[in-house]
């Protein structure tokens, strides 16, 4: 790949902190360095979550560090229709459905199963709705009973038949669909999802090298489902490592002296916290 498109994708629900600026980095040299292009985007679907201030932040601190990207930066709350497409062309090859559990009626169902099957994240939905008799599920729908709706992995990667999916470092990998289970791909407060979102939006800007945190890498075996199943184009991944703290726990929010505004406000250089990170600062290269 000689020009890629990378793309820092946060979601602006807190102050940005070293392991974003790590990530940023990672992405905008994986482009820049050879001549592609470096994209911002927000992802911010959860309005109960996400700041406009948090954004803002996160615009400030990337440019103290010397990023810099094309605008108009991708908002993904004001794209919801490109979501509802894609949920359209995913419920008519049939393999959507809706799921009305709460969070309290998945966790009695799996206590009352004994059993439930693991993912990497805890138990996995148990497929309650999955099973729901066509008669009920009508009943609840024309009644409009809140709901979200859920991938059906099964159908689905049976008709996708066998994937696979790339990584720089780890290399080509048979993808493993049902690894999370049956995601949610909307939400029943918001009408998409991460998994949704991310998917479709990498495919509308021309994404070709997505590179994030090894925590998303289960994310993917997913993401390239829906790829196939939409028919959307595949890219290169390269999943990086994770920053941690002194307690050796992934770096997070509550981790406030890791702040980038709180580091800038102690002194330190861009010059430096590139340093720190093991990361050469980005020149200022016009986009
Ligand atoms: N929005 C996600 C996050 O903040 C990152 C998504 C991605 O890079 O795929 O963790």
């Amino acid at each position: 790949m000689d020009r890629p498109i990378t793309r820092f994708a946060p979601s602006p629900t807190g102050q940005p902190h070293l392991g974003h600026a790590y990530s940023a980095l990672f992405g905008w040299h994986a482009a820049r360095e050879v001549g592609g292009t470096f994209l911002l985007r927000f992802e911010d679907i959860d309005p109960n979550r996400c700041r406009p201030e948090f954004e803002a932040a996160f615009t400030r601190d990337l440019a103290w560090l010397g990023l810099s990207w094309p605008e108009p930066v991708r908002r993904q709350s004001e794209h919801m229709g490109d979501y509802r497409a894609a949920l359209d062309r995913l419920a008519e090859r049939g393999v959507l459905y809706p799921c009305f559990c709460s969070r309290k009626d998945i966790q009695e169902e799996i206590a009352r199963a004994g059993a439930a099957p693991h993912g990497p994240e805890g138990p996995l939905y148990p497929g309650t709705c999955r099973h729901m008799d066509p008669g009920r599920r009508a009943a609840l729908l024309a009644a409009g009973t809140p709901h979200a709706l859920r991938l059906d992995v099964a159908t689905g990667g049976h008709q996708a038949g066998p994937l696979t999916w790339t990584d720089r470092e780890v290399g080509t990998v048979a993808a493993q669909p049902g690894i999370l289970g049956d995601v949610v791909l909307a939400r029943r407060d918001v009408a998409t999802s991460y998994h949704l979102a991310v998917t479709v939006d990498d495919h509308m800007q021309g994404v070709t090298l997505v590179t994030r945190g090894r925590d998303l890498m289960e994310a993917t075996h997913v993401h390239r489902l829906l790829q196939a199943l939409l028919g959307l184009d595949v890219p290169l991944w390269h999943h990086h490592r994770l920053l941690m703290n002194e307690r050796g726990e992934r770096l997070a929010k509550r981790d406030g002296a890791a702040s980038l505004a709180a580091l800038r406000e102690g002194g330190a250089t861009p010059a430096e916290v590139c340093q720190r990170l093991g990361m050469p600062p980005p020149q200022r290269i016009p986009t």
